[in-house]
C-alpha cells in the first residue's frame, strides 16, 4: 500500500531477499522494457533494508553490488507491474516497483482488501505486464 507518512516505516539490517521475495522481484522483471536488464543484474544482489509500516510485506530494496549497472529510467515507477489474482471476493491487486537514481528501491504490494495482506502472492497468482 502507499507508504504511510504518520507512522515510521521499519528499518532494518540488509537481509538477502527471501525465495517468495526473489520470485515476485524476478517475475515483474521477465518483462521487457528500457532498462530492464540492468534491473536483473541489480536484482541477484539485492537486499531487504525496511518494510512498510502498515504490515503488508512491501520491502525496501537495497543493491548490495556496488557495481551493477544503473537502469536509465525516465521516473520511479518501473513500467512494469503484476497483477495479482483476483480473492474469493473478487477483490484485486498489484505489485509495483520504484527505483531510485536507476536502482532497485521499493517492492510494493497495493492491495484494496480490508485486511492487511502478510505474505506475497504465489508467483502462480501473479502475471505480468507492461502499462
Ligand atoms: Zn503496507
Amino acid at each position: 500500500m502507499a507508504r504511510a507518512r504518520l507512522v515510521a516505516a521499519p528499518r532494518w539490517a540488509p537481509r538477502p531477499l527471501t525465495a517468495d521475495e526473489q520470485d515476485v522481484l524476478d517475475l515483474l522483471l521477465s518483462a521487457d522494457f528500457p532498462g530492464a536488464p540492468d534491473l536483473r543484474i541489480q536484482a541477484t544482489s539485492a537486499q531487504s533494508v525496511g518494510g512498510c509500516a502498515c504490515g503488508c510485506p512491501s520491502i525496501d530494496l537495497l543493491v548490495a553490488d556496488q557495481a551493477a549497472p544503473r537502469a536509465p529510467m525516465p521516473g520511479r515507477l518501473v513500467p512494469a507491474e503484476l497483477q495479482v489474482e483476483p480473492d474469493a471476493d473478487g477483490v484485486p491487486g498489484s505489485v509495483i516497483l520504484f527505483v531510485d537514481d536507476g536502482l532497485l528501491s521499493y517492492l510494493e504490494y497495493v492491495y484494496y482488501t480490508d485486511e492487511v495482506p502478510t505474505t506475497w502472492p504465489t508467483t502462480a497468482q501473479l502475471s505480468v505486464s507492461l502499462r
